[in-house]
């Protein structure tokens, strides 16, 4: 690709251009427009395609097929007639940003660890795969030492050495290259053949962050965010945080001990209330009059107090079958029915179910769910179906 018509690589900070149209012809991605001479990239190595214009007409993608740069447009441009073309520099200065972000990071991995980067895709985030893997404080090296590479502004060199040299020289690559190579070296970080767009030198990166990483395939999968994108992902998490320190009354460094002492609180709240939901549930099955089966619809209570409930009906009370029922903020009823007879639970759940609009299921001896039905329809059927014919 790195023949005379490719400005972008003459100058990779150029917008603007001027450029004969050679042909357009339509296809099923839209007019595909053929220039002279070019700055906008396209889709390659990794990175995402330029948008822009040529004179009023949008580019939309723009794709590499046998060394023709093909630029896909929402209408057609005439044949033979001059253009003038502005790429979208905000998208492209973001993609130089981050693709020499990516260099950095895997230059440096690489020179420390020794690990490949393995698989490369800039979307939302940059996320890379490298073949080996790291733990939490070799990543943090990582990004301590990929930023001191920005502060001290390493410069950016773009090279096309010869076989004979290239032989001399330690570069990255994901295969084996021949005939004319594109070296990118970032001073004191790496060496790496590319065909991408770079930023001039590592200063222009501005930030790096390494948002996540995981485990994958033997080796590590990690997402990064630099330069502008870096910013804005920092200066949203400040503002989360701020909303947080505002709302637990703590400084902005202390969030974490601010949520930590609420969940212990909520913790101790659920405690008191799981304890006076028994205590209430107790006091109910003593006035009940005991029934087989015996149906209580409730509100509010969760479901392992559901369960304790029933179990405490049917095993210390003695009503034989007990249906705890507990109507949510929704309307639905969740089930909990236990029973002590040969009943045949499980087989009824799916009965149960199909004529109360229902799901779930369990054992012989218990059986839990939702029912979507009314209320009365769901009180009449398990009267009818839950009741012991001798
Ligand atoms: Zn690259």
């Amino acid at each position: 690709m790195a023949n005379m018509n490719t400005l972008f690589y003459q100058d990779q900070y150029r917008r603007e251009f001027d450029a004969n149209v050679l042909s357009c012809s339509e296809d099923k991605k839209g007019y595909a427009v053929i220039l002279d001479q070019t700055v906008f990239y396209p889709e390659g190595g990794g990175q995402p395609a330029d948008h822009g214009t040529l004179n009023d007409v949008h580019v939309l993608d723009v794709r590499e097929k046998d060394d023709v740069i093909i630029h896909y447009t929402d209408r057609p441009l005439p044949e033979g007639s001059t253009v003038h073309g502005v790429i979208d520099w905000d998208r492209r200065f973001d993609f130089m940003q981050n693709h020499t972000g990516e260099h950095i990071v895997s230059g440096i991995i690489h020179q420390l660890f020794g690990y490949e980067n393995v698989g490369f895709h800039m979307g939302e985030t940059i996320q890379v795969d490298y073949s080996g893997f790291l733990s939490d404080e070799q990543i943090e090296e990582v990004e301590r030492r990929s930023n001191e590479i920005i502060w001290t502004n390493q410069p950016v060199i773009i090279t096309y050495p010869s076989e004979e040299e290239r032989a001399e020289i330690p570069y990255r690559s994901k295969k084996e290259l021949q005939g004319t190579v594109r070296i990118v070296t970032v001073q004191n970080a790496d060496i790496c053949a590319c065909c991408g767009t770079h930023v001039g030198s590592a200063g222009e990166v501005g930030l790096i962050k390494i948002i996540s990483h995981e485990k994958h395939k033997g080796g590590i999968r990690m997402e990064l965010l630099c330069g502008k994108r870096a910013f804005a992902y920092v200066s949203m998490l400040q503002k989360e945080n701020h909303e947080i320190s505002v709302r637990l009354c703590v400084p902005p460094e202390q969030t974490s001990a601010g949520v930590a002492r609420l969940d212990e609180a909520m913790q101790e709240k659920n405690r008191q209330l799981a304890e006076m939901t028994a205590l209430y549930l107790q006091e109910r099955a003593d006035r009940l009059e005991i029934t087989d089966p015996l149906i209580d619809v409730l509100k509010g209570i969760d479901r392992n107090s559901m369960r304790r409930y029933a179990d405490d009906l049917v095993k210390v009370r003695g009503c034989g079958t007990a249906a705890v029922l507990n109507q949510t903020e929704s309307g639905i009823f969740e089930y909990v029915i236990i029973t002590s007879h040969d009943a045949g639970l499980r087989k009824l759940a799916k009965e149960l179910n199909r004529r109360l609009q229902g799901r779930g299921g369990g054992s012989d001896e218990m059986i839990q769910g939702t029912f979507a039905a009314p209320e009365e329809e769901i009180r009449r059927t398990l009267q009818e179906m839950l009741a012991v014919h001798d």
